[in-house]
């Protein structure tokens, strides 16, 4: 079987609105101000010092006035999956049906390594086991995709029904900042997977750098809330996470 390649996740920041800070603080001010003169005058910090306010208050909509752009990929079905049941968002995601999957990447869940799986009378690794199953899915959709007459998109939508949740896929993502704390706040926290964790965490750090008063409070929902709302549920670890999210960062335009 010919052996495919695994993946890891890269997120890239494509597009962003332009001082997104300074955008979010004019659109706050336009609601208090009686003096409409210095609305659109650049004023960084003061900007910074109204959102982070804002963002403390829970005065959430003007936050809608500024979007990012990312580009993933290296990333699973599976994660997009997760991804794309945020509403409030546009997506853009690699075809199954305009793309054949002759080859494809996988991601391998890091948590198989060092176990084993029973096969038969053998003991085998877990992770050599979840590629030779990759690579006999990837022989599988081959023998289907013919079998199917290998007509491009007319043949690749039915033979993709066998590709895996692992399958590497590529997405393109825009939301708003309102929509990233929220997605932030359900995806950084521990009970969410460790593939759309590590992503969240790679989103956050780039919005960070540009939009620092925004994010400032961003993290898990036990950090943006003060309290874990999960119950039993709960990690337990709230301390821990207030301090990984709530330390000082500063932007790449800083005062
Ligand atoms: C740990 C974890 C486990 C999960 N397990 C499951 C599972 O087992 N099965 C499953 O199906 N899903 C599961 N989900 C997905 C979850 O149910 C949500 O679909 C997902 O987190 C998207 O979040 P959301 O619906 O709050 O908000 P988004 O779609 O991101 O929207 C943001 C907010 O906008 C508002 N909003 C958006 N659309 C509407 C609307 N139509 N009407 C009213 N208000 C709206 C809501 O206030 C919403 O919170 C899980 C999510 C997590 C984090």
């Amino acid at each position: 079987m010919s052996a495919v390649p695994s993946v890891d996740a890269r997120v890239r920041l494509v597009q962003h609105t332009e001082h997104p800070d300074e955008v979010i603080a004019t659109a706050a001010r336009v609601c208090y101000a009686g003096d409409t003169e210095r609305l659109f005058e650049r004023r960084p910090g003061e900007a910074r010092e109204l959102v982070a306010r804002l963002c403390a208050m829970g005065h959430h909509s003007p936050l809608e006035h500024a979007s990012f752009t990312f580009y993933l990929e290296g990333v699973s079905r599976a994660l997009t999956h997760q991804l794309v049941r945020h509403r409030v968002a546009s997506y853009s995601q690699r075809s199954q049906r305009y793309i054949s999957h002759d080859r494809f990447d996988y991601v391998v869940p890091p948590r198989l390594e060092g176990r084993t799986v029973r096969a038969g009378e053998d003991e085998v690794d877990a992770v050599e086991y979840f590629e030779e199953t990759m690579a006999l899915i990837a022989e599988r959709y081959a023998a289907l995709n013919d079998a199917l007459g290998r007509s491009g998109e007319r043949s690749n939508e039915d033979a993709r029904y066998v590709l895996p949740n692992a399958c590497e896929t590529k997405i393109v993502v825009t939301m708003n900042a309102r929509e990233l704390l929220h997605f932030f706040g359900e995806r950084l926290c521990q009970r969410a997977q460790w593939e759309i964790r590590r992503v969240a965490d790679q989103m956050l750090e780039r919005v960070r750098a540009v939009a620092p008063a925004a994010f400032q409070l961003a993290g898990p929902k036990c950090v943006q809330q003060g309290r874990c709302p999960e119950g039993e549920r709960s990690c337990g670890r709230e301390a821990e996470m207030r301090a990984r999210y709530l330390e000082p960062h500063s932007g790449e335009d800083g005062q």
